[in-house]
């Protein structure tokens, strides 16, 4: 029988394999709090020896191994490419900010949403990560980060909401008191816009920030950039964001990524304006992140600086995104996708 991963268990989990286990009730508690303190069942020390050999036998706790650690010498945003038990590997960023520390994880190997300006789609999704390999992302982030991490954007390699129930789990689990206990007030989820499942998020009235990758103001431009517009338009994401305002009264964020002639036309900002017009929204403008080999190219600064002004001439709020680790090789996807091309050199590196 194969070990079941424990990090990826509920509280509420634990508490019944204590008791179907025949351990006491209190054992759970700290069983939960050591699950995110250590990867080893061994170091568990004020659990008795017979109940760390049970877990052994059965259990094991998932954790992220760095194969790679890039810092920007701009401004030292540090991208880690990670390696899970099964040899696949995912991306992780941490981002400093003045207010904080930020870390943005990967919610799956790979993507299926083929986003044409997106290199973590290349190649399609290979698998889901489990709650435990994006919990084991924070933790290993917060250990290397100096002052820890304090706030998690999950908008690294992979579609949240095509892998709802793992990270349905995985706010679950980062939200509990007993064990890492971070508000979700200080987290944010990015989708691509699955409407069935944005809708099903809002009924869990959960506090975190909501993202939603727009792109385009209409179905011509959106359906060519993004697939996912083919099955979810424009007008059906909208009533989806609209459904999970009434139910969240959260703001939601519209990541807008300019692309030089594709989107960043003044009429584009005028058609965006409206279509969020009286709508509780935020824009983040992002001028997008050359891909190898893909043709787009970021719009020039004036653009972006217009584009900007002309939606809060409209009374819509907008910022244009910093960009951050411009030096490393910015955008998510692309380190792991280098990594699969030139697999040889990296187990010289790995031997070293
Ligand atoms: N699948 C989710 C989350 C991962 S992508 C989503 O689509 O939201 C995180 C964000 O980065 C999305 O807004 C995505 O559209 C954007 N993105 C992807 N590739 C990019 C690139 N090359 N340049 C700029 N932004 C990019």
């Amino acid at each position: 029988m194969s070990k079941k991963d424990i990090k990826s268990m509920t509280y509420g989990e634990i508490c019944d394999i204590m008791k179907s286990s025949g351990y006491p009730s209190f054992r759970a508690k700290q069983l939960f709090s050591w699950i995110y303190k250590t990867e080893s069942f061994d170091e568990m020390t004020n659990l008795p020896k017979d109940m760390r050999a049970f877990l052994s036998e059965n259990y094991y706790i998932p954790k992220a191994t760095p194969e790679k650690k890039l810092v920007s010498a701009v401004d030292g945003t540090v991208k880690y490419l990670f390696s899970f038990e099964d040899g696949e590997m995912i991306e992780t960023i941490v981002m400093k900010y003045k207010h904080g520390n930020s870390v943005c994880i990967s919610s799956q190997v790979g993507c299926r949403m083929g986003c044409s300006f997106c290199a973590s789609t290349v190649g399609g999704l290979v698998r889901n990560l489990t709650a435990g390999e994006m919990l084991a992302q924070f933790q290993y982030a917060d250990r290397d980060t100096e002052g820890g991490i304090s706030n998690i954007v999950i908008m690294g390699i992979g579609e949240p909401l095509d892998n709802f129930d793992n990270l349905v789990r995985f706010l679950t689990n980062i939200n509990d008191e007993n064990g890492i206990n971070m508000s979700h007030r200080h987290i944010s989820v990015s989708t691509s816009g699955l409407c069935e499942r944005i809708r099903e998020l809002a009924d869990m009235k959960l506090q975190i920030t909501l993202s939603v990758s727009l792109h385009a103001p209409n179905d011509e431009k959106r359906s060519k950039l993004m697939p996912v517009n083919k099955k979810y338009g424009v007008n059906e994401l909208m009533a989806a964001c609209d459904y999970y305002v009434s139910k969240t009264n959260k703001r939601i964020s519209y990541e807008y990524t300019l692309i030089s002639g594709v989107n960043d036309n003044a009429s584009d900002a005028l058609e965006l304006a409206a279509l969020l017009k009286n709508r509780l929204a935020h824009v983040n403008l992002i001028p997008v992140n050359a891909v190898k080999g893909k043709d787009q190219r970021a719009s020039n600064a004036k653009r972006v600086k217009d584009f900007e002004e002309i939606l809060l001439s409209k009374g819509i709020t907008a910022t244009v995104r910093r960009t951050l680790g411009s030096d490393i090789n910015a955008s998510c996807g692309q380190l792991r996708r280098d990594h699969k091309e030139t697999a040889g050199d990296m187990n010289v590196l790995r031997q070293n």
